[in-house]
């Protein structure tokens, strides 16, 4: 998944990233920095701050009206990751487009997020510095955009966060404040040094800022437990605080800080623009202030509701209907000849289905799975390991229970050199590769990828299989069943996408092998001809 499309959904970038090209046949001086890569595609080499640089300017400039001027040696903001957070603020305070008033502590040079809130939704803002270069860049930048009766630029000492910033206003409330604090520690973490993955490829754009800029005693963890502190003063006064976070790993003990002073509302995002992540966290005083939900329960919520889907490209259509012909599929359609395919794949799988009826230009199918015939045995063995592990330890501590040995009859071709006694879980002595130390992990996780070695157990090879085949053979009508699905067979452009839609049952995993199985078998059949 690109990490784009995990962007605000309103950030104008989420799904139109710039177009370089056209922003260099516009702007000379974006141009010079651009350059055609081999396959004459426009590129920028976000490794130089001069190339940042432009394209911040040029897209201010283009997309939102704004001019301003920034010195190289500091920081330079990206704007999609500015929009995200700006974008996050409107959800906080129901601000969009609404008049509302904000604090940004530590506006930097560019005074962006103050350029942002009041150009696109009309906010006032009190806008904090420490820096004198940033301040007279950012009060310059805010008179060249005509913005001055809507941001105001103070500057303050180092020690103060908002105390200061508020002492002479006694009276008003403010809607928000936002803030994207000095990162780092010291010169070793801004380099990446005892970064949380020492692993990590060094980051893919240059790291500009001048030094109080992105460094501050303790880093980030303690700026932000500072702008807590003052909040528990301050309370009412702000209906929303917030802050940006570097690193994912301040977020914890953040959260830990205002559940023990008792911060009623507390609400944390991510941030996702290119190879960039960041992450804010926000909290508030009063009750009746609305929580937008932390990201990743969205997101589970959006993947359940998701259905898988595999597509069959036009190139394979023409093949792909021939053998639905010769089995004796009449439709004309490649809808048909899809469908007729899935459905002989499931006869053969022994899995029920029936069609049921659908919108026009599609097909659908009910999907009843009694049993798993479509991994292969190694797998399976797998997933008896994974039932066997969630077991209640019945048998621990009997150690004069011999091992549960795998029945012979599973795949005794195949296991020659996996051949083991398959044991409790509570006996140490076989380990475990690692994959399978994650319950259902190596399963979910080839279920996605190409290479899964997935064949149909053949007919009489277990004897319990023997008496499912004898149920009913509806959909409907069974009782005990892994899990249905529906099968819809549509059209997308030229290709057709086969959908599986979860309906009820075990375990969604199975579900995800089952698409891949039909998927390869699908396209084996292609392929082979
Ligand atoms: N908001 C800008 C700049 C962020 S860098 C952006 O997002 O691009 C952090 C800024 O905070 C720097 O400009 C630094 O000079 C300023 N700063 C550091 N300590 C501060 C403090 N105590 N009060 C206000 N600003 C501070």
């Amino acid at each position: 998944m690109s990490l784009n499309k995990s962007m605000h959904p309103r950030n104008r970038y989420k799904d139109k990233p710039p177009d370089f090209a056209y922003l260099a046949s516009k702007y000379p001086e974006f141009q010079a920095h651009v350059q055609t890569n081999l396959s004459g595609k426009a590129v920028l080499n976000f490794k130089e701050p001069e190339a940042v640089r432009a394209l911040t300017c040029t897209l201010l400039k283009e997309d939102f009206g704004l001019s301003i001027e920034i010195p190289l040696e500091r920081l330079i903001p990206t704007v999609p990751l500015r929009l995200n957070y700006i974008h996050w603020v409107e959800d906080l305070i129901d601000g969009q487009k609404q008049p509302r008033r904000g604090i940004d502590i530590g506006t930097g040079a560019s005074c962006i997020y103050p350029l942002l809130g009041a150009s696109m939704n009309g906010w006032f803002f009190l806008a904090t510095e420490v820096d004198d270069i940033c301040f007279d860049y950012a009060t310059r930048n805010v008179e060249q955009n005509n913005l001055s009766d809507l941001v105001k630029v103070v500057k303050v000492p180092q020690k103060t966060l908002l105390m200061d910033a508020l002492k002479e206003e006694t009276e008003i409330v403010y809607d928000f404040c936002m803030c994207n604090p000095p990162f780092f520690a010291n010169q070793l973490e801004a380099k990446g040094v005892n970064s949380r993955n020492a692993r990590r490829p060094p980051p893919s754009s240059v790291n500009t800022g001048g030094v109080t800029e992105i460094m501050a005693e303790g880093g980030e963890l303690e700026f932000v437990k500072r702008i807590i502190h003052d909040s528990l003063q301050l309370k009412k006064r702000l209906r929303w605080y917030s802050c940006m976070l570097g690193k994912k790993c301040s977020l914890v003990p953040l959260k830990e800080e205002l559940r023990k002073q008792g911060v009623p509302k507390v609400t944390h995002t991510e941030f996702c623009q290119g190879r960039t992540m960041r992450w804010a966290l926000a909290w508030s005083f009063y009750n009746d202030v609305t929580v937008p939900s932390p990201p990743s329960k969205k997101r589970k919520l959006d993947r359940a509701r998701k259905p898988l889907s595999f597509s069959l490209p036009h190139v394979a259509l023409k093949e792909l209907q021939a053998k639905a012909r010769a089995l004796g599929c009449t439709g004309h359609s490649p809808l048909d000849g899809i469908t007729t395919l899935v459905e002989k794949a499931l006869t053969e799988l022994r899995v029920l289905h029936k069609r049921v009826p659908c919108r026009e230009q599609e097909k659908s199918l009910l999907l009843t799975a009694v049993e798993n015939t479509w991994v292969h045995g190694r797998q399976k063995r797998r997933e008896q390991m994974r039932q066997l592990r969630e077991l209640p330890r019945a048998h621990q501590g009997a150690d004069a229970a011999p091992p549960v040995t795998r029945k012979k009859t599973e795949d005794s071709t195949r296991e020659s050199s996996d051949r083991q006694p398959i044991v409790e879980p509570a006996d140490k002595s076989v380990p475990l590769a690692e994959s399978e130390q994650v319950p259902g992990g190596e399963l979910s996780k080839k279920g996605d990828s190409d290479d899964v070695e997935m064949l149909p157990v053949k007919d009489g090879e277990d004897a319990a299989r023997e008496t499912i085949s004898k149920e009913p053979r509806s959909p409907g009508s069974v009782e005990h069943f892994l899990f249905k699905c529906l099968v819809n067979v549509l059209h997308e452009e030229s290709d057709v996408v086969v959908e599986m839609h979860w309906v009820e049952g075990h375990n969604k995993d199975l579900m995800n092998q089952l698409c891949t199985f039909l998927r390869n078998t699908l396209l084996k059949a292609v392929a082979k001809s």
